[in-house]
């Protein structure tokens, strides 16, 4: 099946009169390779290192890892540490959003860290949970005290549905790891969440019984949200109303008329590149989804399934006779929203023990230079991934482009040169807008908030071979080029 589709996405690419080059620049060399069913997959050429330094890296998700991988590839003699207590750290979290909507199980998206250890790296099962970058030393949760030349941190970040008043959780919790206590109460009673991996089986279970229930000519009512802090995969509380309205339609057509699907995001558009929201937008309209801006959830009454929203706006106050101009002001009003289905994005923030650390941030997040991903204090310690404090980067595809960038700047370091002269980090990120069961817009942006499109295809149309890219292509490039350190 896999073969089948890499040679329709080669024979796509062949139609639209795209050459092989041109699809290197997206897929990178081993995803391509992937693509066009080669064996061989190809490492980016690399002159090898002989510098000697002890590097730490904190968090052995996939932007730790493939950091990890990629060291290991263009030292001569690594020392490297990854600090990492999850077995299933390494696990593909975009395929959550498919699992939530039925189209893979929790099986297709969990790897075993194990399997992704490169030779020569020394994994340490704890948490780091203390940190003295005056002396580079950090402190594990066993207690043992790790000093290092370099450090990497990559901890990604914490859900936090605590913040939600009503649902009585009182911990933070990664997307994969211990999720029991989240589980007892987000999954229950159509409450539902993608962002964590039990959270996405349950939605699936959630979605098929809301689905069952406007087939059978009950009128049904699906709430989506989006929090109002950084989220990772920004459109992926989208894509999952996108698939709820393609499983009603598949449904029928009286399933789809039974059910009311409403967006209630915090901010006040649909996406920061103003084509994709005018696309979006479109789509949304076409699809008879409807949308209610300034919404932040606050609220969850699970029992009698009724999700309350802090609806706020900015407007126009008071004349102020010394500044000669009128006030601005917030106004808030609480907004009570019934449900069957209630697809929630918690609120996400860095974890506790590296915000409230001398490397961490009154935002939380690690404060870094946006371009080298250097800490803005400490200069032998890097972020990346979804807990650098990096505009717009919480994605596998910005960590794709950062991960290279902090590998070069660590190893200039290594031999005394000038990280200024290297690559720098330009905000690349990708979104795979899933629009429905078959078809994908390829979101392609940087901090230009323009569509940077790696092909010469209109970015904002919805397309089959960009499904077939998500469903069957970047997960491998994912293990195979992003996690061995090679592309
Ligand atoms: C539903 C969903 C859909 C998504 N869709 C997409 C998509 O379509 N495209 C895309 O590019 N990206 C997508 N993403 C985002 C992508 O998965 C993340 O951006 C990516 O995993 C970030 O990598 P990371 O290494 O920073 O964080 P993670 O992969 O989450 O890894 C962080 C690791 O740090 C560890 N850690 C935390 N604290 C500590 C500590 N104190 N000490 C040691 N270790 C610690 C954790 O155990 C964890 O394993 C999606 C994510 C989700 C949840």
């Amino acid at each position: 099946m896999m073969k089948e589709s890499m040679e329709l996405i080669d024979a796509h690419f062949k139609e639209e009169g795209i050459s092989r080059r041109d699809a290197m620049k997206l897929f990178g060399a081993s995803g391509a390779a992937m693509l066009m069913g080669s064996a061989a997959i190809p490492t980016e050429a690399q002159a090898s290192s002989s510098a000697k330094a002890k590097i730490v890296i904190v968090g052995g998700g996939l932007a730790g890892m493939s950091t990890a991988a990629r060291f290991t590839r263009n030292l001569d003699n690594p020392d490297i540490t990854v600090i990492e207590p999850g077995e299933t750290a390494t696990s593909y979290q975009p395929g959550q959003t498919l699992v939530g909507a039925g189209v893979w199980d929790n099986s297709d998206t969990e790897y075993q860290t194990a399997d992704f250890i490169p030779d020569d790296v020394t994994v340490i099962k704890e948490k780091a949970v203390e940190f003295d970058p005056e002396n580079n030393t950090l402190t594990t949760s066993g207690g043992q005290k790790i000093s290092y030349d370099y450090l990497v941190v990559a901890a990604g970040l914490k859900l936090d549905f605590g913040a939600i008043e009503g649902l009585g959780i009182t911990e933070t919790i990664t997307s994969r790891g211990d999720d029991s206590a989240v589980r007892k109460i987000i999954g229950q009673n159509g409450t539902s969440s993608i962002y964590f991996a039990n959270g996405a089986t349950d939605t699936w279970t959630n979605m098929q019984k809301f689905v069952d229930d406007a087939k059978s000519g009950k009128k049904v009512k699906g709430v989506f949200t989006h929090p109002n802090t950084p989220i990772k995969c920004g459109g992926a509380p989208k894509k999952i109303m996108y698939l709820t309205d393609a499983r009603l339609r598949e449904a029928g057509d009286a399933a789809r008329a039974n059910a009311d699907l409403h967006f209630y995001p915090n901010g006040g558009k649909m996406f920061g590149v103003p084509e994709y929201h005018d696309a979006i937008k479109a789509q949304f309209e076409a699809r008879d989804m409807k949308w209610s801006y300034n919404h932040n959830l606050i609220k969850v009454d699970t029992e009698n399934k009724i999700a309350t929203f802090d609806k706020h706006a900015t407007v126009k106050g008071a004349w102020d006779e010394d500044l000669e101009e009128f006030e601005m002001k917030t106004t808030h009003e609480n907004v009570e929203v019934p449900f069957d289905f209630l697809h929630i994005t918690p609120p996400m923030k860095a974890a506790e023990e590296i915000a409230n650390s001398p490397i961490g941030s009154k935002a939380g997040w690690v404060p870094v230079d946006k371009e080298t991903l250097q800490h803005v204090k400490y200069k032998n310690v890097f972020s990346l991934g979804d807990i650098a404090g990096v505009p717009m980067g919480k994605t596998g595809g910005s960590a794709r482009k950062q991960y290279k960038v902090v590998v070069d700047n660590i190893i200039t370091l290594m031999e005394g040169g000038d990280i200024n002269k290297n690559d720098k980090y330009a905000g690349y990120t990708v979104c795979p807008l899933i629009t429905s069961l078959g078809t994908v817009m390829l979101a392609e942006f940087d901090w230009s908030a323009k569509p940077t499109p790696s092909f010469p295809l209109d970015p904002t149309q919805e397309r089959w071979i960009w499904w077939l890219l998500k469903v069957y292509a970047l997960k491998p490039m994912t293990q195979y080029g992003m996690l061995s350190g090679r592309a």
